[in-house]
């Protein structure tokens, strides 16, 4: 049967929420499909559960097509299995914890890698039960330190997951390519640009890792992309090629010189040209050597401070530095961190107060950058001073190297001699090879050929699907509202009933039948007292392909068909009004 806008259960407004950045957010709560109940916690109205459901069906389709099967677990979990993978504790803030009347410990899943492997050490055996795949589309819970932009970044989401088993690497492999080819064809249906790229494999564990990310300026990953070679990764993933060591035989001793008031790399680099500039060329920021302390913040809740040394041109980017220290947190290095910490100097601190030969003994990373040979500026540890020609390898070492200076666009591709681009996305899946890791923490064995137990290896693959429907928007909206890729719209024609006479109503009413007697869905706008102003605004607003509208028309025996997304109009016999629209879809 057709929804009635007469007695649908929607509200479009006028307005942005207030709390609204990103056009998906706006749009989706304007359009009447999901509404906010608490931060990151949505309800599904019904045109947004439709939706919704359409995700889950391409999704579903395209698991199934790979002989994955479907299962579904609860969202409610006891504490046992994460505790024996460490992810009860590893999982910090981020999980949702609670407590059952008799005082055990419970959590709200927020993946499922523990449950199914258990599930199938209980089932299965042998590598003759081998390889299986297993997914469920379900609700999973995340206590987001930021949720965001409506249902993009949730506490409560919908995400298909699934999970490989194989009894060797080649297996896993073949697994991996199966969801990979899977999810090609599932982000090519939802309809929105996307690119796959390099990831980390973060609090997962595991090796092989790739990300689909929807490109979108709104997105919260940044990636980068070679456009000779085809390399493209999320840049927590860039790993930046370390230069050859230079030989520092004849390198000058390192000095330390009097830099007064230069706590900044600005005036640092202003003050060196001044008083001691250099005969090749002039000094800049890249000369320094820019010594960043932070405060991580392990999941059992011990602070380390760790310091990280990057060339002076380059801030220390935070996603990237995260994605290293994961599971830690990194929180900033406050004025009486300092206190407890005297050796450093706030504006001036060098390697000598850092690392394991460091009067202080702070934990010290360097960007590979600073590869053996090379010589920087860098704080000497005192007040208004520095210290030029400090090589690394003979002057200082660290404890070890570090991922974590901003990644730019136009530095050199990691796998050619071209140049890097850089964009964002937003993370819509990920594959990743797990490998062992979750079968061994939780003792999953079968029988070889040979009769010998081996570890299962485990591949893991999510799809954020209620994440998708925003995805889908950002993609495809234009000023006045929504375009919905036909398959994923929440109906197939949105029919407005553009008049008070009962005959446009009855009309309107009749094309509807003829409609949905062939299998199109429709939305019937036949609300009296509403202006054909307005009704042509929400028609646009939420976004259906296709607009019939019946109207003045009418006294010509005509009514129009458009094209929500070019806007294209045609007028078209009221009789022939259902065979035109099913030609127009293509189901004619
Ligand atoms: P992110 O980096 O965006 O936090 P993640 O790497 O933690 O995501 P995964 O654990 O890989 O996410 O989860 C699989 C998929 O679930 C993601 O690719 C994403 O599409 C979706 N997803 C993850 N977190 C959320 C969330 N808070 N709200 C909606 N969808 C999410
Ligand atoms: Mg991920």
């Amino acid at each position: 049967m057709a929804l009635h806008m007469s007695s649908l259960f929607l509200r479009t407004l006028r307005e942005d929420p207030a709390d609204a950045e990103v056009p998906s957010h706006k749009l989706l709560v304007r359009a009447g499909y999901v509404r906010r109940v608490s931060p990151g916690i949505y309800a599904w109205l019904p045109l947004g559960l439709r939706v919704l459901r359409n995700v889950e069906r391409i999704v579903r389709q395209e698991m199934d097509a790979i002989g994955a099967q479907e299962l579904v677990f609860p969202a409610l979990l006891p504490r046992e299995p994460y505790e024996a993978t460490n992810r009860w504790t590893d999982y910090g803030d981020n999980l949702f914890r609670l407590k059952d009347r008799k005082g055990g410990d419970y959590l709200l899943g927020p993946t499922h890698e523990e449950l199914f492997t258990l599930t199938v050490k209980d089932l299965f055996s042998s590598y003759k039960d081998l390889p299986v795949s297993l997914y469920q589309i379900q609700t999973k819970y995340r206590d987001e330190a930021r949720p965001r932009a409506g249902v993009l970044r949730g506490r409560e989401f919908v995400m298909k997951d699934s999970y490989s088993f194989d009894i060797d690497a080649a297996g896993l492999e073949k697994s991996y390519q199966a969801h990979r080819d899977a999810y090609v064809r599932i982000f090519d249906r939802l309809g929105f640009d996307y690119v796959i790229v390099q990831a980390m494999s973060g609090a997962m564990g595991g090796s092989k890792s790739e990300e689909f990310l929807a490109t979108a300026e709104v997105g919260e990953d940044t990636y980068v992309r070679c456009a000779s070679c085809g390399y493209a990764a999320n840049v927590e993933a860039v790993r930046v090629p370390a230069p050859d060591p230079v030989p520092f035989a004849d390198a000058p001793a390192a000095h330390v010189e009097d830099t007064p008031d230069t706590p900044t790399i600005e005036t640092l680099v202003d003050h060196l040209n001044e008083r001691f500039p250099r005969e090749d060329r002039a000094w800049t920021a890249a000369d320094t050597l820019k010594n960043v302390v932070v405060m991580l913040v392990h999941p059992d809740g011990t602070r380390e401070p760790l310091a990280i040394g990057v060339p002076g041109d380059r801030e220390v980017d935070e996603k990237r530095l995260e994605a290293q220290v994961s599971p830690a947190e990194v929180e900033p290095f406050e004025a009486t961190d300092f206190d407890a910490n005297p050796a450093l100097a706030k504006g001036y601190i060098g390697p000598g107060a850092l690392g394991l030969d460091g009067t202080a003994h702070i934990r010290y990373l360097l960007d590979p950058r600073v590869a053996e040979g090379t010589r920087w500026v860098t704080g000497a540890n005192q007040p208004g001073h520095h210290v030029i020609d400090l090589a690394a390898g003979r002057d200082f070492t660290a404890d070890g190297t570090i991922e974590a200076a901003e990644v730019r666009a136009g530095d050199p591709c990691p796998a050619c001699d071209s140049v890097l681009q850089s964009a964002r996305g937003i993370e819509m899946g990920h594959v990743f090879q797990l490998g062992t890791k979750y079968a061994e923490a939780l003792g999953l064995k079968v029988l070889d050929e040979k009769g010998k137990l081996v570890t299962v290896t485990m591949g893991s693959y999510g799809v954020g699907v209620s994440r998708a429907v925003a995805a889908v928007v950002e993609g495809n909206h234009d000023e006045a509202g929504i375009c919905w890729p036909r398959e994923l719209a929440p109906a197939d024609v949105h029919i407005v009933a553009a008049g008070k006479d009962e005959q446009v109503l009855a009309a309107a009413e009749q094309v509807a039948v003829d409609l949905e007697d062939r299998g199109l869905s429709c939305i019937v706008d036949d609300r009296r007292g509403v202006s054909p102003g307005v009704k042509f605004k929400d028609s646009e607003l939420i976004g259906v392909p296709t607009i019939v509208v019946v109207g003045k028309g009418l006294t010509r025996g005509v009514v129009e068909i458009k094209d929500r997304r070019s806007g294209l109009r045609r007028e078209v016999p009221v009789g022939s009004a259902a065979a035109e629209v099913l030609a127009e879809v293509g189901r004619a």
